[in-house]
């Protein structure tokens, strides 16, 4: 690899460049705009645009530039979304226990009631 700093070609290895002393940093970081230009590595920029979209650039000084955009996952709308269900599902044993149990129950003790009022009249 290259330094960042003064672009001679040293060992990934060591802590420090051997040229100029800048402090090898291996991990990920946030480039300054001048060392982009003198960085020679992949750079990784990431900008979202109006809709809310993360958008990441891969920068190959090989290869060039890629663009990966990445949909951003909304937990607003996910959990709205998940009440609507419950909402949903809540409607529907309400409405079963209205439209279906109730008018059932209500016929039973209806069949019931005759039954027990016929049989009253004929036991006298
Ligand atoms: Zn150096």
């Amino acid at each position: 690899m290259k330094c960042i700093n003064c672009n001679q070609e040293i060992d990934e290895a060591v802590d420090k460049c051997p040229y100029c002393g800048n402090e090898i940093q291996n991990s990920v970081r946030v480039l300054t705009n001048e060392e982009k230009i003198k960085y020679d590595g992949v750079t990784i920029e990431s900008e979202s645009n109006e809709e809310g979209n993360q958008s990441y650039s891969f920068n190959d000084a090989m290869d060039g530039q890629h663009h990966i955009f990445v949909k951003n996952v909304n937990f607003r709308t996910s959990s709205w979304t998940s009440r609507l269900l419950i909402f949903l599902i809540i409607a529907g044993i309400l409405s079963f226990l209205l439209f279906i149990a109730l008018p059932v129950a209500l016929v039973g003790i209806g069949i019931g009631v005759i039954v027990w009022s016929i049989l009253s009249f004929f036991k006298g």
